[in-house]
């Protein structure tokens, strides 16, 4: 683990996006290539690339000082920039442990003084482009764009989540969903030498990806990927708008830790959205409104309202943070309990949480917060679906009194899991709620 004094980024784009990125001592090149021809991204979006990599790669290495000198910034994307790696760091720093949210002021060498139009978007498009990970996220947001009546083409991005399991698996599951879908998905890389974008990840870090907690996707992944959209967005032309397939029910908005607080307005969030919507705009991309479609969704809501629509894509979604439906890992002891308070079998894993043990169920056991809601309810409802097997009494105790808990409010508790909560981020053509399917 090191943490960077210094980093600075060039841009030596003569094709496609690519960059140099100088960290401490390290060179390192940059580069996102699209799998199939596309016209070259204009000066714009590969501003836009350099930009977006900045902030990336400023918040990956926790650097300190931070310069930039790619294509011409214009001076109005500057706030909005700072205010973006802001908001990455905050969320680094915390995770850290950190004492408060690292400050870093991203330099750039030359800005432009052409304004641009920062005006809303306010129209409809005719078409969606939707970032697909190949999880049961960006599966339901297709299915919620496709209720809002827009055209739908779906982005890929490999080279992002450094472990070679999770890559392959994501792709797979891209694949699958988009053919379900009968929707084209476009495939982007993103790939840095000489040091992989993994061993990049694991290098600023005191928790490097390791099985099964810490989990290989790198915090602030969004940038890159809208970096890949805006240059497909161009080349569709009409400025089609940019679904992002992320949900954030079970966050706060302030951590707090030893006493200091730091925003959680990374660029999954509200805020961040919007930081970087205000980014795009003053920098006169061309490419409308970036929003997450099912950004309201609860987990609980999101398994259930997916099995009601599409069920083939639960069992065809890519979910393991290790790409291997491990059964050990989070989220498939999420996914392991939702499916089995449902009764289904739709998704597989190599071992059962409830017997092999998992770090999830422990917290579970011992935590009444919001964040672990939805598996409060599922615990319930599959303890009242039928009893644990033979082999599952491990945490079977623990699993009675969540559901003896659970069994007063559970009316309650479940509405609020099962609302989709107001997100003023979405554009206010977009109806997230669409077609309800539950009363
Ligand atoms: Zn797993």
């Amino acid at each position: 683990m090191q943490y960077a004094e210094k980093m600075s980024i060039e841009d030596t784009s003569v094709d496609y996006p690519s960059a140099h990125v100088a960290v401490d001592g390290l060179s390192i090149d940059v580069s996102l290539q699209a799998a199939a021809p596309m016209p070259a991204p204009s000066a714009v979006a590969r501003g836009l690339f350099g930009a977006l990599l900045s902030i990336y790669f400023t918040q990956l290495a926790l650097a300190r000082n931070s310069s930039y000198s790619g294509p011409a910034i214009p001076c109005e994307a500057l706030p909005h920039l700072n205010r973006c790696l802001a908001y990455a760091m905050s969320v680094r720093s915390y995770r850290e442990g950190f004492a408060g949210p690292r400050k870093v002021s991203l330099e750039f060498g030359r800005t432009s003084y052409n304004p641009v139009s920062t005006l809303r978007d306010v129209s409809k498009p005719q078409t969606c482009l939707q970032l697909v990970s190949g999880g049961l996220d960006s599966a339901l947001s297709l299915q919620v764009i496709r209720q809002n009546e827009l055209g739908c083409e779906g982005i890929h991005v490999e080279g992002l989540n450094g472990d070679s399991a999770t890559e392959s698996s994501e792709l797979m599951g891209s694949r699958r969903i988009a053919e379900t879908s009968g929707i084209p998905l476009h495939l982007f890389r993103f790939a840095t030498t000489p040091l992989s974008h993994y061993q990049l990840v694991g290098r600023w870090t005191k928790f490097p990806p390791a099985f099964p907690a810490t989990n290989p996707v790198p915090h602030a992944r969004e940038t890159m990927l809208v970096a890949a959209a805006a240059w497909l967005a161009e080349a569709v032309g009409g400025r089609p708008a940019i679904a992002l397939g992320s949900e954030n029910s079970a966050w706060s908005d302030i951590f707090e830790l030893d006493g200091r607080s730091y925003p959680r307005w990374d660029t999954q969030s509200r805020l961040g959205v919007r930081a970087i919507n205000d980014i795009v705009r003053s920098m006169g991309v061309a490419m409308g409104p970036l929003f997450a479609p099912i950004a309201g969704r609860t987990e609980y809501r999101k398994f259930r309202e997916l099995h009601a629509l599409q069920p083939e894509y639960l069992r065809d979604s890519s979910f393991c943070f290790w790409g291997k439906n491990c059964g050990v890992c989070r989220k498939c002891t999420r996914y392991f309990l939702h499916q089995r308070s449902m009764k289904l079998d739709l998704l597989t894993f190599a071992r059962n949480p409830l017997t092999g043990g998992s770090d999830l169920l422990v917290e579970l056991l011992n935590d009444r917060g919001i964040a672990y809601r939805d598996l409060h309810l599922a615990v319930f409802e599959m303890l009242q679906g039928g009893s644990l097997g033979r082999d599952e009494q491990r945490y079977a105790a623990g699993l009675r009194k969540v559901a003896d808990r659970v069994r007063k409010e559970f009316k309650e508790m479940r509405s609020e899991e099962m609302r989709v909560r107001e997100d003023d981020s979405l554009p206010a053509w977009f109806d997230p709620r669409a077609r309800e399917l539950f009363s």
